[in-house]
């Protein structure tokens, strides 16, 4: 019998929530099922904006609705049809991308995450049990800051970057780097990057915390499908 596999996709952008992608997260999920994936991590921009000004509980909600707009979207469609939904996010600091799993909706009401060091950052995901990954390191010219994050995004999909992530530098600074987790995503924004990037796992990822459990056990294989240069699109 053939061994049942499992396709997650890491890092996705909602239209609903992130300005720079065209696809809403309903139709996300529509075509993840299509492409045979059983998990998408939502991970839209965390947007400073909407959180910098609120004090009460009410200014957060209203924060935070716009923020989990598309992962809202993507979960009540993902009920729906049979894909799991999970929540993440992608931070900027410093022009370096911060991608946090393990996280659940409470994470959004303490703005301080957006006032953060990368090392105080990392110390702050350390003490809630937060995974952190460099998102593209090398994207352009990009400086990453290793010893703050657990792990590597050694293959970014996204179309629109596929010839300036610099995947390979990525690859060559995991491999001096043992004990960090390596893994793959979309970056989807356009319909032209789903199912570009992710991993493929025998089991299941029901949780950030099986995400997690598979990087670290090396039982998974990485998802790099190029984008051929006729195919950029620069929006
Ligand atoms: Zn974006
Ligand atoms: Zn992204």
């Amino acid at each position: 019998m053939e061994k049942q596999i499992f396709k997650t996709e890491t890092h996705l952008h909602c239209g609903e929530t992130s300005g720079c992608s065209l696809v809403t997260g309903d139709e996300f999920v529509r075509r993840y099922k299509e492409e045979g994936f059983s998990t998408i991590f939502v991970s839209d921009h965390y947007n400073r904006k909407w959180f910098r000004d609120c004090e009460t509980r009410e200014e957060y909600d209203i924060a935070v609705e716009k923020q989990l707009r598309g992962y809202r979207t993507a979960k009540a469609e993902g009920d729906r049809i049979g894909l799991t939904v999970l929540l993440s996010c992608e931070l900027n600091i410093d022009g370096n991308d911060y991608l946090f799993y393990g996280i659940d909706e409470s994470f959004f009401y303490d703005k301080s995450i957006g006032e953060m060091t990368p090392h105080q950052l990392f110390d702050y995901c350390n003490e809630r049990g937060y995974t952190l990954i460099a998102a593209h390191p090398y994207r352009e010219d990009r400086q990453p800051v290793p010893e703050a994050v657990h792990g590597i995004e050694i293959v970014n999909g996204g179309h629109n970057h596929y010839y300036h992530n610099n995947n390979d530098k990525a690859l060559a600074l995991a491999a001096i780097l043992p004990n960090h987790l390596r893994t793959s995503g979309s970056d989807a924004h356009f319909v032209e990057d789903i199912a570009h990037g992710g991993i493929i796992s025998e089991e299941p990822v029901n949780s950030a915390d099986d995400y997690i459990r598979i990087l670290r056990s090396g039982k998974y294989d990485i998802i790099d499908i190029p984008t051929a240069k006729e195919d950029i699109n620069y929006y």
